[in-house]
């Protein structure tokens, strides 16, 4: 890493510095890791230019072709997996334990998953009498493709490998809080010999490379995973121009427990929703429901659970709980922490700083918090903390967990924890929220639509949701005649 303390936007198969830098700071140190360029519109039209001319030849590749290049940045990738794990692990604050055993194993997967899925793809044929329709999918051209700085190559992965096995040419524009990952995957890029122009990486602030790119004239579609708010500037800049978008936004899920829970797995469950990744997954549970006969003793066991979490250097192995993405999302989650207590709550247990010695004396940590007592629909409990701090609520029977699941202005998912399958069926189809987990928790599954309802998003992602948002489905009807 010390090598590239520069990093480069890549643009039409080369790595071009800017004269504007920004600074990206290491989490868990509190100091600076690297430098990356604070592009503005040229470099964005740069992009879309290289972009937008890579596409003729890219679009009329065939499928297999396609697919045997995402299958060799996947081999890339997982040849090089300790290294993408550190350079995530560093960039994000994340564990690195959890770099290596989630995000870079399932970006890994989603390249190759997508060049399966296009090489087995089928199109749809309608015959009638005296004619035959049949469905063509078409590529859009240059897409666009934003992500954030929870799971940045994961995320990046997801979108690109689609986009790509459709024949799309793309501008990817990763968070500015996490460039490197990204930065990597473009050498990989080049490594396997992906043709100049079809991936282009351009690095800076959203307001300024994101903005730029959702606007820009030659940009067909936006994809774009990112917080709520942003999302509905991002939707307002794309309305004009008709681009397809699609957006992954924020979320605050429930963990629904029933007394009638596998209890210890149950606890299990819910602790790994609640805390994996400082909390800082769109899909966290931090709304934790819990029926009223088992509250206080599965509350006890979720808080001695919690207060044992390594929290610490994400470099050591046994860290479970790294650093927050930033100073100033450190601050934010504090503020909640102490909003909560305003607004009547009991800390279980966390809502300090924790004491780091050492080089991660400096990071952004917060330990793993747990707040009692709030009511249901107070701001705690109700709007995206995004990091390690979850509520706990009883509720008394199920007409009254499901309007607590089902309260406020998100829906992106759930879990439900119950023994009684009919129960968990049937709580599950009322639910408001793009996914739920019964039992369980992220289990994942590539084929399945993942996306939020209500303000969490609109439009899916996934097998073949992804397929069709990065392609034009078209009919062509044949007239056979008599
Ligand atoms: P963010 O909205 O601040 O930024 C996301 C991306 O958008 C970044 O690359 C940013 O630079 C860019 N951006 C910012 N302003 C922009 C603008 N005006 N135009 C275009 N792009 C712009 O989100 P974040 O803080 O990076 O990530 C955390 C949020 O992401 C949380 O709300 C979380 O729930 C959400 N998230 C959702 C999912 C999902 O799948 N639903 C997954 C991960 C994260």
């Amino acid at each position: 890493m010390e090598e590239s303390l520069n990093l480069k936007n890549f643009v039409n198969g080369n790595f071009v510095a800017t004269e504007k830098q920004l600074e990206n700071v290491e989490p868990a140190q509190g100091r600076i890791l690297s430098y990356i360029p604070r592009s503005g519109v040229e470099e964005v039209d740069a992009a879309v230019v290289a972009a937008k001319n890579a596409f003729a030849s890219w679009s009329q590749t065939t499928l297999d072709a396609r697919a045997e290049l995402l299958d060799a940045v996947a081999d890339e990738i997982e040849s090089h997996t300790e290294e993408f794990a550190l350079l995530e692990s560093r960039d994000t604050g994340k564990p690195l334990s959890l770099a290596r055993d989630v995000d870079i194993p399932r970006a890994i997967s989603n390249f190759r998953f997508f060049a399966g899925a296009v090489r087995h793809a089928s199109l749809d044929a309608n015959p009638m009498a005296d004619a035959i329709n049949y469905t063509q999918r078409t590529p859009l051209g240059v897409v666009a493709l934003i992500t954030p700085w929870n799971l940045p190559l994961y995320l990046l992965s997801w979108k690109t490998a689609p986009a790509l096995a459709m024949g799309n040419t793309i501008v990817a524009k990763p968070s500015e809080l996490t460039p490197h990952t990204a930065t990597r995957l473009a050498e990989v890029f080049s490594k396997v010999g992906l043709p100049d122009g079809v991936f282009n990486l351009v690095h800076g602030l959203g307001a300024e490379v994101g903005d730029a790119l959702v606007k820009h004239p030659d940009v067909s579609a936006v994809s774009f995973t990112g917080g709520t708010s942003t999302g509905k500037l991002v939707a307002a800049n794309a309305a004009p121009a008709f681009k397809k978008l699609s957006l992954e936004l924020g979320g605050k899920n429930p963990t629904v427990v029933f007394a009638d829970c596998d209890f210890e797995k149950a606890v299990a469950g819910t602790l790994r929703a609640a805390f994996t990744n400082q909390g800082e997954i769109c899909l966290c549970g931090s709304r934790i429901l819990v029926e009223e006969s088992i509250f206080d003793a599965f509350t006890d066991a979720l808080v001695e659970r919690t207060s044992k979490m390594v929290v610490g250097d994400p470099l050591n192995e046994e860290t479970q709980c790294g650093a927050l993405i930033s100073a100033a999302h450190r601050d934010k989650v504090e503020r909640y922490i102490a909003l909560g207590q305003e607004e009547g709550g009991m800390i279980r247990c966390g809502g300090t700083r924790p004491v780091i010695e050492g080089d991660c004396a400096q990071g952004f940590f917060v330990a793993p918090t747990i707040i009692s007592g709030l009511a249901p629909t107070c701001r705690t409990a109700s709007e995206e903390i995004f990091g390690p701090v979850v509520t706990i609520h009883p509720f008394k029977d199920e007409p009254e967990a499901l309007a607590l699941a089902n309260a406020g202005r998100y829906g992106l998912a759930a879990s439900v924890w119950t023994q009684d399958l009919k129960r968990g069926h049937t709580f599950a189809q009322s639910l408001r929220t793009g996914m739920v987990w019964v039992n369980t928790w992220l289990k994942r599954d590539l084929r399945v639509p993942f996306g939020g309802m209500k303000d969490s998003g609109v439009g899916r992602e996934g097998g073949r949701y992804s397929l069709d948002f990065f392609s034009e489905s078209r009919n062509i009807c044949i007239e056979l005649g008599d």
